[in-house]
């Protein structure tokens, strides 16, 4: 028997049809769909490609021919140029990077947003933001360390999921009041159904594995409106970091924010009971689309007592976002310095008293 091909509807791999389970499963993402899904999803996918408008097929040519790759071999980092914009080294450990030759394979990104601030407004919110910020270390932003801020693309995953989500709840609602000498309670109980599907778009996941997830979550949101098809020209005087994580890769992060997602959109259905208790819940992603497009951070690293400190701004919104290193010199010189005036105060108190 002639069995079909599947590919998988989140991460393009092809599928393993188990007979055991009746299942298609993808192994690099762990999705897994019945026949019944399977063939739901397929024709979905036809009519996508039916609707969408032949685009271009662009040459990866120019790209590849004209950027650059430094490799860093202290943490890995790869980072590319372009052919004007050298790199010495690495914007993230600071250790000296080496380049390894032109981009190969398929790096090169579909869309750009374009940076908004440029390097003098980015330096003066990272300067603004140590106004407000007491016990840094002294060599926080010295020349040398504001020389390090770098304007970096960095490689997201931007995606439109297809979500189905099925929920049973036990809805109540309660009423009570009271008449004559009586007080009364009135409980009703409802089964709650729903059936949805939730089409989520644009989640961001950013697939350079050593750049803090939690950091460029936080650094979001970025404004889809003024993003460009990518052309050389953006690159210009700045970095891009290679990804270094593929579809299959990304897939559970991606996974779990849309589940998140669509939970509460359906929750957001049933706030008409005064509570609701959910019984099954199956919320499971049926198909996704990639974009890979650069989004435009000011970056920071400071690498203190064997720690690296990473700070980033949104290049498209200012949105700032680190933690900032304590120096425990400074702070404990200021523990001292406030132990002395409580001394001070203790003593001129002391001589009022007396
Ligand atoms: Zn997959
Ligand atoms: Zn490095």
């Amino acid at each position: 028997m002639e069995s079909l091909v599947y590919k998988c509807p989140n991460c393009y791999a092809e599928l393993k049809f188990s007979a055991k389970d009746q299942t298609f499963t993808c192994d690099y993402c762990g999705s897994h769909f019945t026949e019944q899904e399977m063939q739901a999803i397929a024709a979905q996918i036809e009519e996508h490609a039916a609707q969408r408008p032949k685009e271009e097929v662009q040459t990866d040519s120019e790209f590849n021919e004209h950027t650059n790759v430094y490799h860093c071999e202290s943490c890995g980092a790869s980072i590319m140029a372009d052919d004007n914009t050298s790199a010495t080294f690495c914007y993230y450990c600071h250790n000296p990077v080496i380049l390894t030759g032109r981009v190969e394979g398929e790096y090169r990104p579909s869309y750009v947003l374009p940076f908004q601030l440029d390097r003098e407004t980015a330096v003066q919110h990272f300067k603004d933001w140590c106004k407000k910020h007491w016990f840094l270390p002294k060599d926080f932003l010295s020349a040398a360390q504001q020389e390090r801020i770098t304007g970096l693309y960095v490689p997201f995953w931007v995606t439109d999921v297809d979500v189905a989500a099925e929920m049973d709840a036990l809805g109540k609602k309660v009423r009570s009041w009271t008449s004559g000498d009586y007080h009364y309670t009135e409980t009703r109980e409802f089964a709650v159904a729903r059936k949805a599907k939730v089409v989520l778009k644009g989640l961001p996941a950013d697939g350079a594995s050593h750049i803090d997830d939690d950091l460029m979550e936080a650094v979001e949101p970025f404004d889809y409106n003024a993003v460009k098809p990518f052309a050389m020209q953006y690159l210009s005087g700045f970095y891009a970091e290679k990804y270094d994580m593929n579809m299959a890769a990304m897939f559970p992060r991606i996974q779990k924010r849309a589940v998140q997602a669509a939970d509460q959109t359906v929750r957001a259905t049933m706030k008409n009971y005064t509570s609701v208790s959910v019984t099954r819940s199956d919320i499971k992603v049926m198909g996704t689309k990639w974009e890979y497009m650069l989004l435009p951070v000011w970056f920071m690293s400071y690498k203190y007592r064997d720690k690296i400190y990473e700070f980033a701004l949104n290049g498209q919104t200012a949105k700032f976002v680190g933690e900032p290193p304590l120096s425990r010199g400074r702070l404990a010189g200021f523990c001292i310095g406030l132990g002395a005036a409580v001394a001070l105060i203790a003593t001129v108190l002391g001589v009022l008293l007396s």
